[in-house]
């Protein structure tokens, strides 16, 4: 068999997929790619983006496009929930690391991925919920779906996300995601209730006594250039129990838990529709990443909090390194092997990073959330030099 004409089954058309996919076609090899759910244009919150993941973007050609359709943020400013400035991180990304950080919605990302991805000779397959993977021998190897229908391939990468179907394909007793108890919740609102306040390019960051709470910029859609989100324990609830309650009553919920949070705080809770809830779950890390033929990558392989800001860079970085290892046309589990070696601490340091982060978001007594914020800012300037290795990072010169 010649090395063009080997398939490579992708499956899950989030960020790490489509993009794997791309990196894949410019290696010479050919790429489905199979996604549980129907094309939809408008899922998910907003999202960071960055330099590290803005670096893989400009290689597929996406990076400009994508900062005119975001907005690039500037910094990320601490305050206290009374209002008190208590520090500021990531300032002059672009001068630092040679990409902005960039603010967006998920969706539009995905659907920038998704349309690129057909552009560039990609077969992307909606409604295909992969159930099972079957490796036989000098057999394709075949993946299974809930609808009845089967594909074949040479190899699978399982992009699925951090509920992966793959990852038990890959090691069936493994692991299961880590609740960290805490839930998110996000959204839009318009852009002039940002713009009024000049707060510019800036992401405006609050620590509360118990929870955390973010705003900033997002695109130039007047109804939904602004995004927001809100972190705090699950106190026992579920994301999915909160669901079941409907948009008013999660509404309701956010204004009591952020109530006496200073300004605009209180007026985004009021304004905010569609709000999305979220469990907060991470995999900290796995015995290995690949089984014969298949191969994990992006969240199904080393989810991440959100509380570093990574999760969507990493799944990228994964796609461009996968695709220049595969490049180099060793066998295959030899490359799936150096893959996991040349990945797996980066990512597991990550995860970890996010995941002490999000402990600052947890429920403190007056006493410590007011030794929190006095030690934040004493801290701040360290803790930023101590995230440069994220951002600095370049997929191409690994
Ligand atoms: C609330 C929240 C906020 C976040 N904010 C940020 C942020 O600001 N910056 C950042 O970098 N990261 C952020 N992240 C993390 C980031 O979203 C993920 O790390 C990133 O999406 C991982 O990409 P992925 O392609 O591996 O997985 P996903 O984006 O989850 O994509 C997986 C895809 O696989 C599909 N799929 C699942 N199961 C199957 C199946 N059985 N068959 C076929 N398809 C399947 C899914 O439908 C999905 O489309 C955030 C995460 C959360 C939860």
């Amino acid at each position: 068999m010649t090395r063009r004409s080997r398939k490579a089954l992708i499956i899950g058309a989030g960020i790490a997929g489509p993009a794997t996919a791309m990196f894949l076609t410019r290696a010479g090899f050919e790429a489905e790619l199979y996604e549980a759910w129907p094309y939809s244009t408008g899922i998910g919150g907003g999202l960071q983006i960055a330099p590290n993941g803005m670096h893989v973007l400009a290689e597929l050609g996406l990076a400009d496009d994508l900062i005119r359709r975001g907005s690039i943020a500037e910094s990320f400013d601490f305050y206290s929930q009374g209002g008190k400035k208590l520090g500021s991180l990531n300032r002059n990304m672009q001068e630092r690391f040679g990409q902005p950080a960039v603010n967006m919605c998920r969706a539009t990302l995905c659907e920038t991925l998704i349309d690129k991805a057909w552009s560039s000779n990609v077969s992307v397959f909606f409604e295909k919920r992969l159930v099972k993977i079957e490796d036989r021998g000098d057999q394709p190897v075949i993946a299974y779906f809930a609808d009845g229908t089967t594909a074949e391939g040479d190899f699978v990468i399982g992009a699925d996300g951090v509920h992966s179907v793959a990852r038990r394909h890959v090691i069936p007793d493994g692991p299961t995601p880590f609740d960290t108890g805490l839930l998110g919740f996000g959204g839009f609102v318009p852009r002039a209730m940002l713009e009024k306040l000049s707060i510019g390019q800036r992401m405006e960051t609050t620590f509360g006594q118990s929870g955390f709470f973010g705003y900033g910029l997002c695109s130039p859609d007047p109804n939904e250039g602004a995004m927001w989100w809100s972190t705090q324990p699950s106190r026992g609830m579920t994301a999915a129990a909160f669901r079941l309650q409907g948009q008013d009553a999660i509404r309701q919920h956010l204004r009591d838990f952020h109530a006496g949070w200073h300004d605009p705080i209180p007026a985004i809770i009021d304004a905010a529709d569609n709000i999305v809830v979220t469990d907060t779950l991470d995999v900290a890390t796995l015995p290995t990443w690949s089984r014969k033929r298949t191969l994990l990558i992006g969240d199904a392989a080393h989810a991440t909090s959100p509380h570093a800001g990574q999760g969507v860079s990493l799944a990228l970085e994964d796609a461009l390194r996968l695709g220049m290892l595969m490049r180099d046309g060793q066998e295959l589990g030899l490359t799936f092997q150096a893959f996991e070696h040349e990945r797996r601490p980066r990512a597991e340091k990550i995860v970890a990073l996010a995941r002490r982060n999000g402990n600052s978001k947890r429920e403190f007594s007056p006493a410590g959330a007011w030794l929190r914020d006095h030690v934040m800012k004493l801290m701040l300037p360290l803790a930023s030099k101590g995230m440069d290795f994220m951002y600095a990072y370049n997929p191409r010169a690994a």
